[in-house]
């Protein structure tokens, strides 16, 4: 993804918006930034999470540990950043039920125990869709939940303008990565409720943003965004083609690797992992929609 942005909020207290992967040259790059602005790492009162993805929420516990910052971040994110057994025997179970062959399995695992070393665990306090956060002089921040990329994706909002993560990037269609969730949560799949319709969550993320009068996004990688509405349509677009590819590829009834390896025959890596779910997440909205039917692990037209 290249370069990822952590935005400083200069109010009391001093706030900052994401924190970068926990290398030394993107903490070195953090520090760099605050000093051009005035201030030192243990000045910052209070962080914000976008998403616990590590280009985000990787230097959360560093920071917190050199400033004594409150970390807020959605639960649905907090419980990621505590790597929870259940966590990654829901993914293990995912992984599975696709068909993805068990040796891809284990090096996608690898990946994600890698990811591990670049993130430090902050204790965090739970944020929630509309909750303000004030500053002193009456100015607040308002966090407004946009999952679909992750699961309790949030962007900060004061008025015109939005901190929006990866929720909106100029060039880039974010990816609805597979999130396995607990019995009962409100976004499950109806047909394999051991993960979250992310597809059907960004579409409606999509169509929240879009209704809110901004004239600022300012993105957790690439340029800032004048024009969110466009960037909106842009997304529906692509993901109704990509709806239609996905469901053209079925034949009589494919697994959701054997759609994958048909439609990203090239990716290595942990690229797999992200090709698997941007399949899956649309081969779940076919299936809600009624386009495609699950039976077993085969998902076909209908
Ligand atoms: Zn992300
Ligand atoms: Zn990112």
């Amino acid at each position: 993804v290249g370069t990822v942005f952590a935005y400083l909020v200069a109010g009391d207290p001093l706030t900052l918006i994401d924190t970068g992967v926990g290398y030394p040259e993107a903490r070195q790059a953090l520090e760099t930034g605050l000093l051009a602005k005035g201030y030192r790492l243990a000045d910052i009162r209070r962080v914000l999470i976008t998403h616990a993805h590590a280009d985000h929420a990787g230097n959360a516990g560093w920071v917190q540990e050199r400033s004594g910052a409150e970390v807020w971040i959605h639960p649905d994110e907090g419980r990621k950043l505590e790597q929870a057994d259940w966590y990654r025997e829901g993914r293990l179970a995912v992984m599975e039920s696709s068909g993805m062959p068990p040796e891809e399995q284990a090096q996608i695992e690898r990946y994600f125990r890698m990811g591990r070393a670049w993130q430090t665990l902050p204790s965090w306090r739970p944020l929630s869709d509309g909750q303000r956060l004030d500053f002193a002089g009456g100015q607040e921040l308002e966090a407004v939940v946009l999952p679909g990329h992750a699961l309790g994706h949030t962007g900060f909002r004061t008025g015109e303008t939005l901190v929006g993560g990866d929720h909106l990037l100029r060039g880039i269609t974010p990816n609805p990565i597979m999130e396995p969730v607990l019995p009962g949560h409100p976004d499950a799949v109806a047909h394999a409720p051991d993960r979250a319709l992310t597809l059907g969550q960004f579409l409606r993320s999509l169509e929240r943003v879009a209704a809110l009068p901004l004239r600022l996004v300012l993105p957790g990688h690439g340029q800032p965004i004048l024009d969110h509405r466009k960037v909106v349509r842009e997304y529906e677009a692509t993901h109704n083609r990509r709806l239609e590819t996905v469901l053209s590829r079925l034949n009589g009834g494919r697994t959701a690797w054997e759609v994958t390896l048909l439609l990203y025959p090239r990716v290595t890596g942990f690229d797999r992992f992200l090709a698997l779910s941007e399949v899956l997440a649309h081969l779940d909205l076919l299936v809600v929609r009624n386009r495609a039917a699950l039976t077993g692990n085969l998902f076909a037209p209908k």
